[in-house]
């Protein structure tokens, strides 16, 4: 018997690569696609602030728009997730239940719900994994049932496992002309909502669009300079480019708009194209494999997004300090590349892996000894990509909790920066208070005297801080912290090493 379908979209907000669906179509009469906006869940749980929000309801509309024109529809229901499903199972007497596998707690959670619920209503549950390039499980099967957790480890136990499994073919009209689609009223009923409607400030507009259409033109446009692509090497871009130097696709990926195995593929294609190509770690793919060791690491260790109950983090006394948390966040740190770096994010909810490297580092062991768990809230709340498994693995890494082990490394926020862009191109873009600083100013614009202050219109401790911290005696007193902590606990730097 065919089913009646809802095909449930959390992330995976795309037609290309999206095997669930697939599988909805060729099992079902009638297929329901349905996004349920459930805002509690949305702002309690996944914190997105306003940018992303934008970003979900562009992706959204061009998800709906997409649907439209192979003969269905996205039905976006609001409402908290059980009652709806509860309230439609029934009305629309569904059998079965599609949703892509997610790894996140509070996604398993949700499924695990889902299921209960099938047992009690009567309808079977689907679900398959597309976020990923592989199902993390396979992985730590072969690690022994834990994860590899280092890349090294990683990419051995992945040469065991072969390539991940190609993507599904695109769907067509035709897929969804072998099932009836929900009654054109429905669509009208459950429409995408405005960002007014939903009361989302109209003035925080990132100049990124989401959805699918946007992400595959990115993607094509990248794939079309195989040059660039074949010799990609990430610590050779550049973090204060006015563009982004690497493909800014993480957008995309994040919410599912762009499936990572399509991208695999083609990377794939053009490097048996080309004479040569880079590798893993800093190769395209390996950018993409360095997301899936952070999947896989965060899928089987307990309180990954947390320091405590953490087993592979560094149990550190961090201070805690809202007034210097606040300065950072805000962009009023004093030093104008770290400033720069965080309007760019506030404004455009995107930054530069290196510049990520630059404000994280500065906000841990490099200048203000803030736990790691600070910064990922505020990058969870507005980076455009933010992502459960990505973003808590790069802040342990950036804060030497976990992963990373040259601790005696910390980057100076003055000349980081002035290696790529000695103009300081980047900070006149998104600090104009400082655009008229001579280039020898522009990233330590507190040693200019206070005539050439007043000559670029911008006096310091007035219209612009000082810096917040005399980084080097910062510096160097959280080197000697981190020193001892690493030797106290000598066990568990050793265990990501
Ligand atoms: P590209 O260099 O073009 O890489 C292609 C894809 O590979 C990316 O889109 C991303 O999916 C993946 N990738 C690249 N670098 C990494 C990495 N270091 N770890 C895991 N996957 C990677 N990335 C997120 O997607 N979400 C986050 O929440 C996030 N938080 C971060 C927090 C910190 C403190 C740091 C240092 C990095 C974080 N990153 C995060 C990783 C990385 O900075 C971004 O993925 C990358 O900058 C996105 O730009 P891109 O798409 O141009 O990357």
């Amino acid at each position: 018997m065919p089913h009646r379908t809802i095909h449930l979209f959390r992330k995976g907000l795309r037609l290309h690569d999206n095997p669930t669906l697939l599988a909805a179509l060729e099992s079902s009469e009638v297929v329901y696609p349905v996004y349920i906006l459930d805002r509690k869940f949305l702002t309690s749980v996944m914190h997105i602030g306003d940018l992303r929000w934008h970003f979900l309801l562009q992706s959204l509309e061009d998800l709906q728009k997409n649907l439209c024109q192979l003969g269905s529809c996205l039905l976006v229901i609001q409402g908290e997730y059980e009652s709806v499903l509860r309230d439609h199972i029934q009305k629309w007497n569904i059998t079965q239940v599609t949703l892509d596998a997610e790894m996140e707690p509070f996604y398993k959670e949700m499924e695990a719900n889902i299921r209960r619920l099938g047992e009690e209503l009567g309808f079977e549950v689907l679900s398959l994994v597309g976020h990923s390039l592989y199902d993390t499980k396979r992985i730590l099967d072969l690690n022994g049932g834990t994860p590899p957790l280092t890349y090294k480890r990683f990419l051995h136990i992945l040469s065991l496992l072969g390539d991940p499994e190609v993507p599904v073919r695109n769907l067509t009209a035709e897929d969804f002309q072998r099932c009836r689609p929900p009654d054109p009223g429905l669509a009208e009923c459950y429409r995408v909502p405005l960002p007014v409607d939903l009361k989302i400030s109209l003035e925080s507009l990132s100049p990124w669009r989401g959805g699918e259409t946007e992400g595959l033109q990115r993607l094509e446009q990248h794939l079309t300079d195989q040059g660039w692509v074949a010799s990609f090497t990430k610590p050779r871009t550049i973090p204060n480019s006015l563009l982004p130097s690497t493909t800014g696709l993480s957008p995309y990926f994040s919410m599912g708009c762009l499936s990572v195995r399509t991208f695999f593929y083609r990377l794939s294609n053009i490097y048996a194209q080309a004479k040569h190509h880079s590798l893993p770690p800093v190769s395209l793919q390996g950018q993409l494999l360095w997301r899936e060791f952070f999947y896989t690491v965060a899928s089987a260790t307990p309180n990954f997004t947390k320091m405590a109950g953490n087993p592979i983090c560094l149990q550190i006394n961090w201070c805690e300090d809202a007034e210097r948390l606040h300065k950072w966040k805000t962009a009023q740190t004093g030093f104008p590349w770290i400033d720069a770096i965080m309007t760019q994010l506030r404004q455009e909810g995107w930054i530069h892996h290196l510049a990520r490297h630059a404000v994280a580092c500065f906000l841990t062991r490099g200048d203000l000894w803030i736990s790691w768990e600070e910064g990922m809230k505020v990058f969870e709340e507005l980076l455009l990509d933010a992502d459960y498994s990505i973003n808590a693995g790069n802040w342990m890494w950036l804060s030497a909790s976990a992963f990373f082990h040259q601790y005696t490394r910390i980057f100076c926020p003055v000349r980081f920066g002035r290696r790529t862009d000695p103009e300081g191109q980047y900070i006149r873009k998104y600090l104009p208070i400082l655009k008229n600083f001579p280039s020898k100013y522009i990233y330590e614009p507190w040693t200019a005297s206070e005539e050439e202050q007043k000559q670029a219109g911008c006096i310091i401790g007035q219209d612009y801080p000082f810096p917040m911290v005399n980084h080097k005696e910062a510096s160097d007193h959280n080197l000697q912290l981190m020193k001892q902590v690493r030797e106290e606990q000598y066990r568990t730097a050793q265990l990501t090493r």
